[in-house]
């Protein structure tokens, strides 16, 4: 009889079946503290899709992660019960009808008190994750780390979702707190001026990558800490890192974060009352060498023990 385990985190990285961090896969909730959810859904993208095989991909880059965060002096599984909860089940031919599991399946979890961190799919599951936690704690203050405002009118009137649109809506459906919604990282070509005065006018505090680029990542933090007084929910889409370190996602843009910018960013976020995350729109068909997978991998860890940090 043969004892070795399926999955955990006793084999090595290269054996088994991958959760995420080789955690225990089960919707056993009991105690846990953290569930890492998936949601691998890219039919809100108006581009390159692929995002659908986001979830798989990270968890498979992130069997690599040790589990001691040397920057932050933390092993955060040491604190933490986290399980990988598995994936949401998603229709691919209906945003509506997935958005509304999102939100449900996001909300078994949360009331069972453990702390959400998705991996996406397309940065249209932020809406229905959003509608979740401020179910639970009223309106988040919202860290949106992105190349893109996610603020547009719907491209497609008969159907207002898409992954260009959630934060119009989250705004509008009051799920942010107002004056507490940060977008860093904005740059690319616009359709024109507009967008930016759209997106400020329904109440975002832009922050360009030249803004970021030109004051430092440390100012930013600073801003950020500054503003943010309510429950803090992060989004990071990985397109905010430029395609040099991020290649694999749907909507690339020229000219973007570092993957140590972004890891400093994430970092920073240390003593804000942090509630949910979810990470976005890596896209494995255009990826190569796994490196954004690998990127993805490692912003999760980051926030993972940061939220080792708030309870431990
Ligand atoms: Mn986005
Ligand atoms: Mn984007």
């Amino acid at each position: 009889m043969n004892d070795n385990p399926a999955f955990g985190a006793n084999l090595q990285p290269f054996m088994g079946i991958p959760s995420f961090m080789r955690l225990p896969a089960t919707r056993d909730l009991k105690d846990a503290d953290v569930a890492i959810l998936g949601v691998p859904f890219d039919s809100g993208t108006s581009y390159r899709s692929g995002t659908r095989f986001g979830p798989r991909k990270i968890r498979e880059a992130s069997l690599m992660i040790w589990g001691h965060n040397a920057a932050l002096h933390v092993t955060p599984l040491k604190t933490l019960k986290a399980v990988d909860y598995g994936d949401v089940s998603v229709i691919p031919t209906s945003i509506e009808h997935t958005m509304t599991a999102i939100t449900q399946t996001a909300g078994e979890i949360l009331a069972s008190g453990a702390t959400l961190i998705t991996l996406g799919g397309d940065h249209s599951i932020t809406l229905p994750l959003l509608r979740a936690h401020a179910q639970k704690h009223g309106p988040v203050s919202l860290v949106h780390i992105d190349a893109h405002l996610d603020t547009w009118e719907a491209e497609f009137e008969a159907v207002p979702y898409s992954h260009g649109t959630p934060f119009r809506y989250a705004l509008q459906e009051g799920l942010i707190r107002e004056g507490e919604y940060m977008q860093i990282g904005i740059r690319g070509p616009v359709s024109g001026e507009n967008d930016y005065e759209d997106a400020r006018q329904l109440g975002a505090r832009i922050v360009t990558i030249h803004e970021v680029m030109e004051k430092g990542v440390g100012e930013i933090l600073k801003e950020v800490h500054a503003r943010m007084k309510g429950p803090v929910y992060v989004t990071v889409d990985i397109d905010s890192a430029d395609p040099a370190y991020a290649p694999g996602t749907g909507t690339p843009e020229v000219g973007g974060l570092t993957s140590y910018q972004l890891l400093q960013l994430v970092r920073g976020l240390r003593g804000l009352n942090l509630i949910g995350f979810d990470l976005v729109e890596v896209s494995p068909p255009f990826d190569h060498g796994d490196i954004t997978a690998i990127l993805a991998a490692n912003i999760v860890f980051e926030y993972l023990s940061l939220l080792a940090l708030k309870t431990g």
